[in-house]
């Protein structure tokens, strides 16, 4: 029944996990940890007030290891983000700091805990590295829960929640969105996070619609409201009419049809109409993920990025520790092969390790391949992990943000002085593993024939080429509407290192984001990239595009794409051109 005498509201936020649902809001409570009042204890009383933190923190870990023992079966490979989140509880930053901001400044614990999280919140937020702002993001979720604890709020129980609804949160925890129970949440939506938040991977491997960062939508949503969740489009829809529910309706159940027969077909090959063939592979980020790779149809690990080792603990992984998880994946996915991009730091760890350190501009600083420049030990120990790995299946090494032919020389002098140790050694390893570098900074596309000579493959990091090119801080939402991978000036870039790299032999990947939207395939079948690696929830759908087109049609377009002025002239153009494909194989509109 629509809502008689509501104005249909429509809102637009990020299309975190596709699908669409229709059903009743419920608005997820998290009353208690705002309400935090500081007063001052006596010497006496600090002792005490300690005791209360900490037994605030084993409740929390008791909570955690609750939900992850009753966590739903498709989660399980996720269990390492709860996982972390027990871990957090007791990290220096947090609970370290705490007891000491209670002893020092002798205030209530409450207020010490607020005090401690609000620093480090800041701390993070002139980071400019969406990966290490998601570790901020973990450390609030953790010290929200102390906090419940603390306070005595009662942590809302999505598990107990007794009927078919959609979840309308401020933010949703994973440990919250672990508890989700698929037989009664149909989605959620939420005012915070983003794409790359745990909480919506946690979306899209439950397979249900989310849309978040919607700003206030708990604020104009209530209780038992009516609502349309299209994850796919990012839309939410309030008090819809009786019009739009018959046309999100048969959408539903066209939607299920398509993400079906998508599915059950991601095992057929990527080859278009007339016989042109790609690799579709996954990127990782924790072993646990080549599973989902494997699942969704990926023909190897095309970005194996492997920062989490180093962020997961203070003390930098040895390189046992590294060689065994390589080892892992390595082993799990041969004979196809993981492409290991070695470090991409970007100084905000020392700046962790070392709160002296700060960086002004980050994302200009010492960052990956300068880092590990910087830092050779650093870097050989994980090369020689790589190398050691290398010899249990098919590696390749891939180089982060390199922005000059001296750091491709420095880089292959590390590598073979890596090797030769290994060898005078006599390790288990192998030297012959192909070498190729990111392409992310302008600077390597415009010297890409310099480049070309030393390197066995370029692989396009987007993310990065399009925040460098187009100078748009990738992680600011303020200039987000300016991020566009179909930027003419993007397209013509990529065209201009695909020219070089077929004059010079090589191959030229891409795994940053532009490859994961089957809306940008006809492009990049028309450029000619080679192969494409994407989260791996997009492996079916792209895979799907790729199949209903033909490259020679492809080629043919480009010279039409090469013709416009701007982003949304080429998205225009695509949409005209390859609109019914896209609405009929893979449901993007
Ligand atoms: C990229 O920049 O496109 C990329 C794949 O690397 P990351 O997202 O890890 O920076
Ligand atoms: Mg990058």
């Amino acid at each position: 029944m629509t809502d008689i005498g509501f104005r249909e509201i429509i809102l637009t936020g990020i299309n975190a996990s596709p699908g669409i649902c229709i059903g009743k809001a419920y608005l997820v409570d998290r009353e208690g940890v705002d309400v935090v009042k500081k007063y001052f204890i006596s010497e006496d009383d600090v002792e005490e007030e300690i005791k209360r933190f900490k037994s605030a923190v084993n409740k929390a870990k008791n909570q955690l290891l609750a939900i992850m023992n009753n966590a739903p079966e498709e989660l399980r490979d996720h269990a390492y983000i709860l996982e972390t989140h027990k871990v957090l509880l007791k990290d220096k930053m947090l609970y370290g700091k705490t007891i000491e901001t209670i002893k020092n400044e002798r205030i209530n614990a409450d207020w010490a805990l607020k005090k401690v999280v609000s620093d480090v919140k800041s701390m993070f937020k002139k980071m400019s590295d969406s990966y290490l702002k998601e570790r901020a993001t973990d450390i609030v979720y953790v010290s929200d829960r102390i906090m419940m604890n603390l306070v005595g709020a009662d942590t809302e129980k999505i598990a107990d929640i007794g009927k078919r609804v959609i979840l309308v949160a401020q933010d949703l925890s994973p440990a919250e969105a672990s508890q989700i129970n698929l037989e009664r949440i149909k989605g959620f939506i939420t005012d915070r996070g983003g794409k790359a938040s745990h909480t919506s991977i946690i979306a899209r491997t439950l397979e249900i619609p989310a849309v978040m960062g919607l700003g206030n939508i708990t604020n104009i949503i209530k209780n038992d409201d009516l609502i349309i969740v299209d994850g796919t489009a990012g839309v939410v829809i309030i008090h819809p009419t009786e019009e739009t529910l018959l046309e999100y309706g048969d959408r539903s159940v066209k939607y299920e049809e398509l993400k079906a027969a998508i599915t059950r077909d991601s095992h057929l090959k990527a080859e278009t109409i007339d016989g042109f063939q790609l690799k579709v592979m996954g990127n990782i980020e924790l072993p646990e993920e080549v599973v989902s790779v494997i699942d969704c149809g990926g023909d190897g690990i095309g970005l194996y990025r492997t920062e989490f080792q180093y962020l997961s603990s203070p003390i930098l992984p040895n390189e046992y520790e590294l060689f065994d998880k390589y080892k892992d994946v390595v082993e799990v996915i041969a004979p196809k092969p993981v492409t290991i991009r070695t470090l991409d730091i970007n100084g905000d760890r020392a700046f962790i390790n070392n709160p002296d350190y700060v960086e002004v501009n980050p994302a200009l600083g010492l960052r990956a391949i300068r880092y590990c420049l910087k830092n050779p030990d650093v870097f050989r120990t994980q090369l020689r992990a790589i190398l050691r790995a290398a010899a249990f299946g098919n590696v390749r090494i891939l180089i982060p943000m390199i922005s000059s032919y001296e750091e491709v020389l420095e880089t292959k002098k590390i590598l073979n002085e890596a090797a030769d140790s290994l060898e005078k050694e006599g390790a288990l390893f192998n030297r012959d593993v192909e070498f190729g570098i990111m392409i992310e900074v302008p600077s390597a596309v415009i010297i890409a024939d310099i480049l070309a000579g030393e390197v066995d493959f370029f692989s396009l990091g987007t993310n990065d080429l399009i925040q460098y090119s187009l100078a748009i801080d990738r992680g600011n939402r303020h200039v987000a509407y300016l991020y566009h991978s179909l930027h003419p000036a993007i397209i013509r870039m990529i065209k201009q290192l695909v020219d070089v790299a077929k004059e010079k032999g090589i191959k030229v990947f891409m795994c940053g984001e532009m490859a994961a939207d089957p809306i940008n395939m006809p492009i990049l079948l028309g450029l000619g990239i080679d192969e494409l690696s994407m989260n791996p929830q997009s492996i079916p759908a792209v895979k799907s595009m790729i199949r209903a087109l033909k490259v020679e049609d492809a080629r043919a377009f480009m010279k039409d794409v090469f013709k416009q002025n701007t982003a949304s002239e080429v998205e225009k153009l695509v949409r005209e051109a390859f609109g019914s494909i896209l609405s009929e194989k893979v449901y993007a509109r």
